[in-house]
């Protein structure tokens, strides 16, 4: 489809959060719905994340809607392919693919207090939408390493979530930089096919167990034709994952067993001393991501990798010197880093009542929201996956459901009470975060030992929720307006509520 000049509700991006704002604004009869997504097609992160080896470490009955339950999962931890595969048949069986308008990138957003509406200039043009739902937080910018010489490498680089198909990684001299959830998922790949492959590693992460296994045919078909079948095992599941909370969000020392259980996982992978010291991870499981693999200790294991902890002095045209002076020759490096989380691109391009952008309003105290989900100052923005709504222990998809809950109620009670813009109070958002913040001090992600992309530069942890997820999804079951300043309507052409 093409840009309208006007619209009622105006979504940005087209990944699983996105696609539920679409799905579910459709359900309660929203029809002026665009969708812009700046790729070709659908799936977001699950889109861009095409490395080998890319695979979900949340199992997949929990990975999926709710609304949208996949029978037809190969086994319990999907690969990549087949999330994308989902993303798209949900996208069109739930006609969100006909409200996309592609390869259309937001460039800036403005809030016009006069007309209540958000004036958007996107790379297809200007349109005009009553409000701007958007993703604020996930997984979407790759961050390049800040390190000396890396733009003089003459061989083929590439981010994990930009990986480059066309180059032939077979019998290479291949790095990898870091050791976070893709890396050792690309890192047992990489092993088999590389000549030689160097693992840069700056912290040791844990590494848990996958109890992968494939779903056999039967199962598959009892799992179709049995709906109560999948809701038990995605129940079951939820409340297994629910149960690493206590020891992330309230007393750390309960995560020992789970320490235990990777400290194995570490034994039976690699039997050399040396190296089992170098793997060892030195600050509490659950502070950075608990990554899960079976393969990764292994591949480190293999005659053909080594795991270098000396930290990276600079990058020449073909190799990779590391501080002690040592010189690694390299053909092809895959930067495995991570992502913009705490600092996101699209902040700058979003400005709100005061003419002030989110990444100007968030410089000084860090990124922050009501509910994760509205921002003062920035009235009718619904940000999905918002400032601190991210969890390390379960299924991202669930907040999802959550905050869209939410943002249909407001988009109701709009359209019920004739409110033309909804804004959160200043004092409501900030209770809300001083809260989440004192919550904060005990949790494993600030006293574990560990920094990680959950901290912004202050240290102040911003992602992620610091609570269980049924509570956050308590408290966002219904709109509540006595948070809110509300306006209604004011007389002018542009200024109708919702409606
Ligand atoms: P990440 O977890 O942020 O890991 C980045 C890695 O790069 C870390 O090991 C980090 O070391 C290292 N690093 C960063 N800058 C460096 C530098 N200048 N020099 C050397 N090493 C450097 O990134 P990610 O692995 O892409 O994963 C990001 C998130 O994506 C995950 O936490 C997870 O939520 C999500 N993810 C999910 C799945 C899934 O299966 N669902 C799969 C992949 C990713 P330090 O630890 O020392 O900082």
């Amino acid at each position: 489809m093409t840009l309208p000049g006007h619209v009622d509700h105006l979504i940005v991006g087209a990944g699983f959060a996105r696609l539920c704002a679409a799905i579910k604004l459709a359900e309660d009869g929203e029809t002026d719905v665009v969708v812009i997504e700046r790729a070709g097609e659908v799936g977001g992160t699950w889109r861009d994340n095409t490395y080998p080896g890319a695979c979900c470490d949340v199992p997949s009955q929990l990975y999926s809607f709710s609304f949208a339950r996949n029978p037809e999962w190969t086994s319990s931890y999907s690969p990549q392919p087949e999330i994308q595969d989902y993303l798209r048949s949900v996208a069109r069986a739930y006609g969100v693919t006909d409200k996309t308008v592609f390869d259309t990138e937001l460039e800036h957003a403005a809030w016009d207090d006069e007309g209540q509406v958000w004036r958007c200039r996107t790379s297809a043009g200007e349109v005009v939408a009553k409000t701007l739902i958007s993703g604020t937080g996930g997984l979407s910018e790759p961050r390049l390493p800040d390190l000396d010489g890396l733009a003089t490498f003459r061989g083929p680089l590439f981010h994990s979530a930009r990986w480059d198909h066309s180059v032939d990684l077979v019998g290479k001299r291949i790095a990898v930089i870091g050791t976070g959830a893709s890396a050792i998922q690309i890192v047992p790949e990489l092993q088999q096919v590389a000549g030689h492959l160097d693992v840069y590693q700056r912290t040791a992460p844990w590494v848990i167990p996958r109890n992968d296994r494939r779903y056999p045919t039967l199962e598959r078909a009892a799992l179709r034709r049995v709906p109560a079948l999948a809701k038990l095992y995605r129940t079951g599941i939820y409340w297994a994952h629910e149960g690493y909370v206590p020891a992330f969000t309230w007393q750390p020392r309960l995560g020992a067993p789970a320490e235990r259980g990777a400290l194995m996982n570490l034994r039976k992978g690699i039997k050399d001393p040396v190296l089992r010291a170098k793997a060892t991870p030195h600050f509490r499981l659950g502070c950075k991501r608990v990554l899960r693999s079976n393969t990764y200790y292994p591949a480190l294991a293999s005659s053909n990798v080594e795991l270098v902890t000396e930290q990276i002095a600079r990058v020449s045209a073909d190799s990779i010197v590391t501080g002690d002076g040592v010189e690694h020759p390299v053909d092809v490096i895959v930067v495995a880093t991570g992502f913009y989380t705490t600092e996101l691109p699209i902040a700058e391009r979003i400005v709100g009542r005061a003419g002030r952008s989110l990444a100007e309003e968030w410089a000084a105290g860090g990124m922050s929201a009501y509910k994760g989900t509205t921002v003062h100052g920035f009235p009718n923005l619904f940000t999905i996956v918002g400032p601190n709504t991210g969890q390390g222990h379960t299924s991202v998809v669930f907040m999802i459901e959550s905050q869209i809950a939410y943002v249909r109620d407001a988009i109701r009670t709009m359209r019920e009470q004739g409110y033309a813009a909804v804004e959160p109070r200043a004092d409501a958002q900030r209770r809300w975060n001083a809260n989440l913040q004192r919550r904060m001090r005990r949790t494993v992600w600030n006293t574990g030992g560990c920094s990680s992309w959950y901290l912004d530069a202050q240290g102040r942890n911003t992602v992620l929720w610091p609570k269980s997820t049924f509570t956050f999804r308590r408290g966002l079951a219904r709109f509540d307006t006595q948070a809110y300043d509300l306006q209604v309507a004011r007389p002018t052409p542009e200024r109708e509520p919702v409606a």
